[in-house]
């Protein structure tokens, strides 16, 4: 197997020299996985955390080979499990690119960790562009997230999430039925069997479609149903409406709405985004990739741009 390394393709400095400081200060961060943000609250990862690592650097490692890339390893120290009291907000998971660490929260179920660990990973996978500015190490550039403009903030950023959920969601569906995760299903597949498309008292579904884990508890108050779902989906809508339409006005150059989303992820992976990007401008005319960077951070106002294409 290869030397481990860090994910940092490209780096944007003034001279060679700091290139390398901060190539250098990338790869100590890889090795010493050490800083707070990674540390705080971890635990010992338990066998079964392992095995999911394990697989996930495999399905990952597979996606980059897809899109001509070679395969690279994440040593399984830079997944850092976080005790559930220790997690702060609502996210499952995050990836720190200037740190070359991910964070995962403990998760409610093995299908959890298994779809937050490969989220991060793609994450981790995805072409990294760090900047020098100043004294300072800046992100320029991350998956589909690239810096444009005059401060060159990176943007996309719900295109870029979008994708990386939708190979999640692929991971998911094709691995649901390995032993790590056989039980989980069958139990979920019992409970879709028995709830149906009944609906809570507010009408709305007590297993939303989409759910891939559910846990039931009975209490005295009555049943509880906890269900993980996939994540971004304002995000994901807005991925595939986009989608559509570049399909449907370029039918005759792709076989079917996949390849399109190939593009995407390719393009996330290798960071070479021209050929999307002149797809998008030739089908939707010049300046639609700088109106959708104008949408960063609101998301619906992105599905609004999109509808009106
Ligand atoms: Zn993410």
């Amino acid at each position: 197997m290869k030397e481990p390394r860090p994910s940092l393709e490209r780096v944007v400095a003034s001279s060679e020299k700091r290139k390398d400081e901060i190539r250098a200060a990338t790869l100590a961060e890889f090795l010493a996985q050490d800083a707070p943000e990674l540390v705080k609250g971890e635990r010992e990862k338990t066998e079964t955390e392992r095995a999911i690592i394990a697989l996930v650097n495999e399905e990952t490692n597979a996606l980059r080979v897809k899109y001509g890339l070679e395969p690279l390893d994440i040593p399984e120290k830079i997944f850092h499990v976080i005790k559930k009291k220790e997690w702060k907000d609502k996210s499952r998971g995050a990836y720190e690119p200037k740190l070359q660490g991910i964070i995962l929260r403990e998760g409610a179920s093995r299908l959890d960790t298994a779809a937050s660990a490969f989220h991060e990973a793609v994450h981790f996978k995805s072409y990294l562009t760090l900047e020098g500015v100043d004294g300072r190490i800046e992100e320029r550039g991350f998956g589909l997230s690239v810096g444009v403009g005059p401060n060159r903030n990176p943007r996309f950023s719900e295109f870029n999430e979008a994708t990386t959920e939708e190979l999640t969601i692929r991971f998911v569906e094709r691995r649901k039925h390995d032993p790590l995760f056989a039980d989980e299903t069958d139990r979920h597949e019992r409970h879709r069997q028995a709830l149906g498309d009944k609906t809570s008292d507010e009408g709305k579904p007590l297993l939303p479609v989409d759910a891939y884990h559910s846990r039931v508890t009975f209490k005295k108050h009555g049943v509880f149903i906890d269900v993980e779902r996939p994540a971004y989906a304002n995000e994901r809508r807005a991925l595939h409406a986009f989608i559509d339409k570049l399909y449907d006005r370029n039918r005759n150059d792709f076989k079917d709405r996949e390849e399109v989303f190939d593009l995407f992820a390719k393009g996330m992976f290798t960071g070479k985004l021209l050929v999307l990007s002149r797809l998008i401008e030739k089908t939707f005319g010049t300046g639609t990739l700088r109106r959708i960077s104008e949408q960063e951070g609101d998301v619906a106002g992105l599905e609004e741009l999109i509808a009106k294409l």
